[in-house]
């Protein structure tokens, strides 16, 4: 963090988010959901294990889970086998770390990293459940999680720093944020935005955003906070990228604020 600060030439209380996947599908250019927090928390985990180093993956020290969807949890796996020589905490809901363990890691696709007898006698992995509207410390960030509008347990995820940098992070979501505003005071907003306008019957069905829910709902944040935060926009779908790019811009002369694309590699410090 230090080294990226003098780079930059900021202060070292920052809170650095590096994106590693931000799109709904993979392919050579795109990666499932996950980014960084400092380099040692993990948000989601599409890609966590491809797209890291070794070294890069050790010094994460807790994964946080917005919900059990493949695209989400499907680097757990890789991860764990990588640093099962040292304990990584998993929060996640109860339903999210019950898909966890009975779908990937289930003794059977691949070994229960949650287990004592996994490496050395110790669990590569602690899961840990996340309590809606209770706050944990996970290695010195308050995180809050508050339950979203998807299609299984979905929370979205406000990470604080100590120094009161924060940033929220929507999951997997569709319209209907309103009453979750009160709750938290980003910064940074991270949104799901899946799908361009003209797809707002088929985003709706499948629970996720077109940029012009999106621009409801942060109108509705707009009202109760008095402010607006930064926007980046995650889990876009490919084929519509461009699409969406446009018609996020169009929201953001609208509503006179910056709404920018997360790509693979982005860095961005708040
Ligand atoms: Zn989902
Ligand atoms: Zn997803």
């Amino acid at each position: 963090m230090q080294g990226y600060a003098a780079i930059r030439g900021i202060g070292v209380d920052s809170v650095i988010v590096r994106f590693l996947g931000t799109h709904n599908a993979e392919s050579r250019n795109t990666r499932l959901v996950s980014f960084l927090i400092d380099d040692t928390l993990a948000v989601d985990a599409g890609c966590l294990a491809s797209e890291l180093s070794f070294s890069e993956q050790e010094k994460i020290k807790a994964i946080l889970l917005s919900h059990g969807h493949y695209d989400h949890i499907r680097g757990i796996p890789a991860f764990a086998f990588n640093n099962s020589h040292q304990a990584t905490r998993v929060f996640g809901t109860q339903q999210t770390l019950e898909i966890l363990c009975s779908h990937l890691i289930d003794g059977l696709i691949y070994p229960k990293f949650t287990d004592r007898t996994s490496f050395l006698g110790k669990p590569a992995l602690e899961l840990r459940t996340l309590e809606p509207f209770k706050p944990e410390d996970v290695e010195g960030y308050r995180v809050l999680a508050i339950p979203v509008n998807h299609s299984i347990d979905t929370v979205g995820l406000e990470i604080s720093s100590g120094d009161g940098k924060s940033i929220f992070y929507t999951g997997d979501t569709g319209p209907g944020l309103l009453s979750l505003w009160e709750h938290v005071s980003p910064h940074l907003l991270i949104a799901d935005v899946t799908f361009p306008n003209r797809f707002g019957s088929v985003a709706k069905d499948a629970k996720h955003l077109c940029p012009e829910m999106l621009k409801v709902e942060l109108m509705e944040f707009r009202r109760v906070k008095g402010y607006l935060p930064q926007v980046v926009l995650i889990h876009l779908s490919p084929k519509f990228e461009e699409e969406i790019r446009g018609e996020a811009q169009d929201v953001a002369r609208e509503l006179g604020l910056s709404i920018s694309v997360a790509c693979e590699g982005d860095k961005l410090i708040i």
